[in-house]
């Protein structure tokens, strides 16, 4: 990959990033991490070349398997609810797809683990954040519905497929102070906080409508 690459030209330049950056403002994002981050991160690269001209759009736009790479809005909002508290050290994302919202998380958390249940889109994924030297992620081919046990707990979790009901088994794996960041629902979704205040106390927020892809179980190789 070259410096152009990276940098973007013509809809994938500098410009055409301030421009969406700008949007987020106008739509509510107000922390400025998370601003300078989105700016900084080439979303262009985790989208086919041929959608890359299209990457500073504030849509979803597919990344194959059926699966999409998460609209701007929603990434820079859900990082924004995940870090409101503070800085956290470990963070599980469920869901990787594209590695797109893992590249964000990356650059503002200390340690990254992400579960991704198509192994392509992993693989993909692992193959992009190497080539952006982005090296504090762990990845594991799962059903991210369980969570991932052995490296929990988390003080945060950040959920990019949508379940009908909060797992159980995320809850589990939060830190006292941690903080779930999921969207909820069949046909109607929504945004939903969840903070572990003690250890069997859980503060549950609703925060905003949203539309992401199913969570589905089991694993595709
Ligand atoms: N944040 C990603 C969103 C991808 S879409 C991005 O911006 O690219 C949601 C992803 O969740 C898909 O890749 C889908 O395969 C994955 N997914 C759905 N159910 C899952 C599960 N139970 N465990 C792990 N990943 C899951």
């Amino acid at each position: 990959m070259t410096d152009l690459d990276l940098q973007g030209i013509g809809m994938t330049s500098r410009r055409t990033r301030e421009r969406m950056i700008a949007r987020l403002r106008e739509q509510g994002i107000k922390d400025e991490r998370v601003l300078e981050v989105l700016l900084a991160t080439p979303r262009h690269l985790f989208l086919d070349e041929a959608l890359a001209h299209r990457a500073y759009e504030d849509t979803a736009l597919p990344i194959g398997f059926n699966q999409t790479i998460s609209q701007p809005y929603i990434v820079a909002r859900m990082t924004e609810i995940l870090l409101a508290a503070g800085p956290l050290k470990k963070v599980l994302e469920v869901g990787t797809g594209s590695g797109y919202q893992t590249a964000v998380l990356a650059s503002l958390v200390h340690q990254v683990c992400s579960v991704e249940r198509i192994r392509p889109l992993q693989d993909r994924a692992r193959q992009k954040l190497q080539r952006l030297k982005i090296f504090n992620v762990m990845m594991r081919h799962s059903d991210g519905g369980m969570g991932w046990p052995e490296q929990g707990p988390f003080d945060g979790i950040l959920v990019t497929a949508a379940p009908e009901e909060v797992p159980e088994e995320l809850l589990e794996q939060l830190a006292i102070d941690g903080r779930l960041v999921i969207p909820v629902g069949g046909n109607r979704q929504q945004l939903k906080l969840v903070i572990r205040k003690e250890a069997r106390v859980f503060e549950t927020r609703v925060l905003e409508d949203v539309n992401f892809v199913p969570l589905l179980s089991g694993t595709i190789r």
